[in-house]
């Protein structure tokens, strides 16, 4: 990196010394960097493959695990021929809009591949351009089914280009009241997903319906967890708001824990259940960026509980023990994992969801035809 900062340096001046346009500065992430022992929260990283499954020995994953290794071995020859850049990718059509930036359904041309390319406008120096790429890199050592597939970064200009796989189902937060059958099988994944960050010491911190992403292969998959602290913190000097799905005590600005990452599970889940945000008096109405005032009553107030008897008495206390207002309350990850709400519907049933997902999209491409 610093070989390849002092190079670009040495080109600026000469091009500026010739009067030529300056070429935007491209880096590239190393491919096959062995995993340092610290992640960039300074905590211990647990590098032992399949840590994160220790507790779910005998949970079935829902994806075969060749078509896992096979997708890794892509991922990894992407990145080992240095072909993620800005020429070789052609942008289709907006997929959404955040916060921080656009994500766009995007081809690889040299691989043929599908992705999902989020580009964030980000005003910063070199030096944290820098570190957000080291930053990223932890990024190649998440393995997991349940979390979404990163095939490389780079910034151009003032912009990162952040590609990752392409979950032709979308995100959560546009399918609303989801039948619980379905939803406990969403949950398991979400809860694999969360609990293999956790054991990679890396907290989420942006858990919400539209961070969980789907494909008609009945996959669910996590993304945009804040790996990367310079990268959260330069976008949120840009988005000034408080996220609504966040844990009491990070709205007061207290410690944030993994009891935190739980709250937002648990709130996520209670709205995709219910088809709108759990606390009536907050109008989420684009986004979930809010006023930290208008937030004020997730501190006050009870927290809220699902209807018992539109919804079954195991989902009702996986809820409810989500979103206890005392953090230490809340489940650990095993807890999570052992609960019967979670028990009942890891079964590695994928058909569900992927029935469900593909229903609901022809159910919207039927409404778009006919509103046309
Ligand atoms: P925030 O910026 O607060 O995190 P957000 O999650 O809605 O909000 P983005 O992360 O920018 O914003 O994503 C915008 C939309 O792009 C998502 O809501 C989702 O529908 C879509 N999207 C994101 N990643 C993918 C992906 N890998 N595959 C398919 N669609 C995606
Ligand atoms: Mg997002």
């Amino acid at each position: 990196m610093k070989a390849m900062l002092s190079y670009y340096y040495t080109t600026v001046m000469e091009q500026q010394g010739n009067g030529q346009l300056i070429v935007p500065l491209q880096i590239y992430p190393r491919a096959c960097k062995p995993p340092g022992k610290r992640n960039i929260h300074g905590l211990k990283v647990n590098t032992r493959a399949g840590s994160a499954n220790n507790s779910s020995a005998a949970i079935p994953d829902s994806l075969p695990s060749h078509s896992l290794k096979k997708s890794s071995a892509e991922l990894k020859k992407i990145l080992a021929n240095g072909q993620m850049n800005e020429q070789d990718i052609r942008y289709r059509d907006i997929l959404g809009h955040g916060n921080g930036g656009t994500v766009y359904k995007a081809n690889h041309v040299p691989s043929g591949k599908i992705l999902a390319v989020k580009v964030i406008p980000l005003d910063i120096t070199l030096e944290l351009q820098k570190q957000i790429m080291s930053e990223l890199e932890i990024l190649y050592k998440c393995d997991s089914s349940y979390i979404i597939g990163f095939y490389g970064a780079f910034f151009v200009e003032n912009r990162i280009s952040l590609c990752t796989e392409f979950m032709d189902g979308g995100s959560l937060d546009v399918y609303r009241k989801i039948p619980e059958h379905v939803l406990g099988r969403i949950a398991v994944a979400v809860v694999k997903g969360l609990t293999y960050l956790w054991s990679l010491k890396i907290l989420h911190r942006d858990v919400k319906p539209s961070n969980m992403l789907v494909n008609t292969r009945g996959q669910v998959k996590l993304c945009d967890f804040g790996v990367s602290t310079q990268l959260v913190n330069s976008i949120a000097k840009t988005y000034v708001g408080t996220n609504a799905y966040m844990a009491p005590e990070r709205i007061s600005g207290e410690q944030y824990g993994i009891h935190s990452d739980v709250w937002s599970l648990g709130i996520s889940f209670m709205e995709l259940a219910l088809g709108r945000f759990p606390y009536p008096q907050i109008q989420k109405n684009q986004g979930s960026l809010m006023p930290l005032q208008l937030l004020q009553c997730i501190v006050d107030e009870e927290s809220p509980v699902l209807p018992v008897g539109e919804f079954s008495e195991p989902f009702v206390h996986f809820i409810t023990q989500c979103m206890r207002k005392q953090p230490k309350e809340r489940p650990a990850p095993e807890e999570l994992m052992g609960h019967l709400f979670i028990v009942q519907y890891n079964d590695g049933n994928a058909e569900v969801v992927s029935m469900w997902v593909c229903r609901t999209l022809e159910e919207r491409r039927l409404q778009q035809q006919g509103s046309q």
